[in-house]
């Protein structure tokens, strides 16, 4: 650590505004100001509700496939 301690850190994320904070993703902490802790969160927050609606409805797909399928039987030709 060569950095002098009464350097402010600018804000990993926008780079104009002094960091405040600290923002862990991914298993990686970066130094983030407020504003843009927030947003990084809800971002995040977003993201991971919109990963689980997408598995929820790909999987619902998949059973409409399955019941049309079954619908149609060869047995009816
Ligand atoms: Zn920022």
């Amino acid at each position: 650590m060569h950095a002098p301690s009464e350097k402010p850190q600018p804000c990993w994320s926008c780079r104009k505004r002094e960091a405040t904070g600290t923002y862990t993703h991914a298993g990686r902490t970066v130094m983030v100001c407020a504003t843009c802790l927030d947003r990084l969160e809800v971002q995040e927050a977003f993201e991971y509700k919109g990963l689980a609606i997408d598995k929820l409805v790909s999987r619902d797909q998949y059973d409409e496939v399955g019941c049309i399928r079954r619908r149609q039987s060869p047995l009816r030709s």
